[in-house]
């Protein structure tokens, strides 16, 4: 095998043993049915080695790394011991990731705060607060689909080809970073300043509001959502509660409890038919949620009042 193929000793040997891993954690991963079948990797896709050993940081803006030597960055860097480093592209851009310890902070905090997802804002938090989240990237959307569209004809491979697929992949890259740093503030302002972070499962509500392809857009900013606040929940000591898939958050009355039978997508504002309490239905659903702090949301079955804890 080692033979076989020549590369195999052109870079570090920790690559490949790094490769191996990930691909053990995959196959763990598909038999626990938690995703499917791992899929080859492929030259130009999602490129991105990890490095081990002697990795430090020299002065401000320079790194050494196995095998490459010292490269330079943009960033500077601040001074911590890394255990690994990891290498990616993003377009034509290359960055360098690394792994070190950290202090588990402990902030103390200890209310709750209940967040519901919307495709039409952000966010709304059961304080009322509303997060916008960003509009920017609507415009390079618009532009990215045209480019898309202008580039159908270029023959696979060429010159012109090859070009227009860079400039698409940055365009690609940019959307994405705006939204990363969209939600990368939300969960930090979650994370920091609340003792209990209460989310809904699965995006559900925001999902059926919208056609199919901004379904797929907000799906996928949710588990990016999800795995942000996962892991700084952890760093700044707070907890994280997910609140299963099913409990109505939108249809019940976040004042009296009782579950409405029916709630249609256009209703903006709830009103309780049964105590006449009129709120926001996006508030609504956050205050729900604020509400189920044990984790286990408690069972609304309709007409039957709801002990709000
Ligand atoms: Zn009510």
């Amino acid at each position: 095998m080692k033979s076989e193929n020549e590369w195999y000793y052109e870079c570090s040997k920790s690559t490949p043993q790094q490769a191996l891993i990930a691909l053990r954690e995959a196959w763990k991963r598909c038999f626990n049915k938690t995703a499917g079948v791992p899929k080859f990797k492929k030259k130009g896709k999602r490129d991105s080695f990890t490095l081990e050993g002697t990795v430090k940081i020299l002065g401000n803006n320079k790194i050494q790394v196995p095998v490459i030597g010292v490269l330079k960055t943009y960033e500077r860097l601040s001074q911590v011991l890394i255990k690994s480093c990891t290498i990616s592209r993003q377009a034509d851009r290359w960055f360098i990731s690394f792994r070190f310890d950290v202090e588990q902070h402990n902030l103390g905090n200890t209310d709750v705060i209940g967040v519901d997802l919307g495709v039409k804002n952000l966010a709304t938090l059961s304080t009322s607060e509303v997060i916008a989240g960003a509009k920017s990237y609507k415009k390079y959307e618009a532009k990215l689909s045209r480019m898309q569209w202008l580039n159908r004809h270029k023959i696979i491979g060429s010159a012109n080809w090859k070009k227009a697929q860079l400039q698409i992949a940055r365009l690609h890259t940019k959307i994405a970073n705006i939204r990363k740093d969209t939600l990368h503030k939300l969960t930090t302002l979650l994370a920091k300043n609340h003792g209990t972070v209460v989310i809904e499962d699965l995006n559900v509500s925001g999902m059926m509001a919208n056609h199919k392809l901004a379904a797929s857009i907000a799906d996928m900013s949710f588990f990016e959502f999800r795995r942000q606040l996962t892991y700084k929940c952890e760093l700044y000591g707070s907890k994280l509660v997910v609140v299963n898939r099913w409990f109505p958050s939108s249809k019940t009355c976040s004042n009296c409890g009782i579950k409405k039978e029916a709630l249609t997508l256009n209703e903006r504002v709830f009103e309780c038919s049964h105590c006449g309490f009129v709120i926001d239905r996006d508030l609504n659903a956050a205050i729900n949620l604020s509400h189920c702090v044990a984790g286990v949301p408690p069972v609304v079955a309709s007409g039957v009042s709801r002990v709000v804890s």
